[in-house]
């Protein structure tokens, strides 16, 4: 039986480490770092995500609000929201929650977010830095997920991954970050033949397709890493893309729940820290 990544106890183990650094900056006389979520509509799933981010985010000493929009708010509202925030001196990260209501086009909202308090990492700007490796505020989840490689030990160099799914939220990014710890990655994606296949020929299997059960047990080997970041709910249970009877089999595995969730919430308060500290040295706080 392989390892469980615990990414519920890596979570909480850096939530407290992120307090203390608050804290030394509120005995330093310094204003504590604020997140701003802003909410468009009543979606029941993202109405929950920002109160447990709100939540996590003022456990660690951090302010946070929640900005609600009404489902009808035009584009317009939404981009004024953004730019207020922007020039606001108190306000050191900006998570516009997705998705957003058919109408708005999200490109355009995350394009005017100002890439410095963009802590979701999904400007433009970011996007190509952290694909360059030249720096950037990385997406939380990609984040997260190299997190607990790091805590856990795993040699990334020289290995072959395989990143299932090739969105901008996770597959992009996480292969992008594989490869520039020298991981050999490899990306599929619907059109993607042969999957089996290339699932037994790899070490590490990344897989974010939003599909319950979608890799099997009978395809994970004793060598591979699996890393299940789907979040599907099934009969009022959340469960992953990975059966659950995979982890047991894999060398190491993120479970789910208890895996990657959790460490992309943490992702979140550390990318608005990073922010925080980049504005108290340029003297903006
Ligand atoms: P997404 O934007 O819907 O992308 C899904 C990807 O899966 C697409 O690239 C799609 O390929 C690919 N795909 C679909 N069917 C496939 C198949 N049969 N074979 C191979 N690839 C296939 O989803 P996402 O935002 O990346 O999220 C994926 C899952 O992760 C969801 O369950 C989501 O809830 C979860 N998630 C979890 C966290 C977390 O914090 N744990 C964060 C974000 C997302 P095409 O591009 O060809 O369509």
């Amino acid at each position: 039986m392989g390892t469980l990544l615990n990414g519920f106890e890596l979570a909480k183990k850096r939530r407290t480490e992120l307090k203390d650094k608050v804290d030394e900056q509120l005995n330093k006389g310094n204003r504590a770092p604020s997140l701003t979520v802003v909410l468009v509509g009543d979606n029941p799933a993202s109405q929950s995500y920002v109160k447990s981010k709100k939540k996590q985010a003022e456990e660690v000493g951090f302010t946070s609000e929640i900005l609600i929009l009404d489902k009808d708010a035009s584009e317009l509202e939404v981009l004024d929201t953004v730019t207020r925030l922007n020039n606001d001196k108190n306000v050191d990260g900006i998570l516009v929650q997705l998705p957003l209501p058919k109408h708005i086009n999200e490109d355009t909202i995350i394009l005017a977010i100002s890439p410095e308090k963009d802590v979701d990492g999904l400007h433009p700007l970011n996007v190509g830095l952290v694909t360059l490796n030249k720096g950037g505020t990385k997406p939380c989840t990609p984040k997260g997920i190299m997190t607990i490689l790091n805590e856990y030990d795993i040699e990334l160099e020289g290995k072959n991954a395989l990143v299932i799914g090739r969105s901008r939220l996770v597959g992009q990014p996480i292969a992008s970050l594989l490869l520039h710890k020298n991981a050999t990655v490899t990306i599929a994606h619907s059109r993607t033949k042969n999957l089996e296949q290339l699932i037994a020929e790899h070490d590490i299997i990344v897989v974010a397709v939003g599909i319950p059960d979608f890799v099997k047990a009978s395809s994970i080997l004793p060598h591979h890493v699996l890393i299940d970041v789907g979040i599907n709910r099934v009969d009022g249970k959340i469960v992953g893309d990975a059966e659950h009877e995979s982890y047991e089999k894999a060398a190491y595995a993120t479970p789910v729940p208890k895996g990657v969730g959790p460490m992309t919430v943490v992702s979140l308060l550390e990318n608005t820290f990073e922010t925080y500290l980049r504005r108290i040295e340029r003297e903006e706080i």
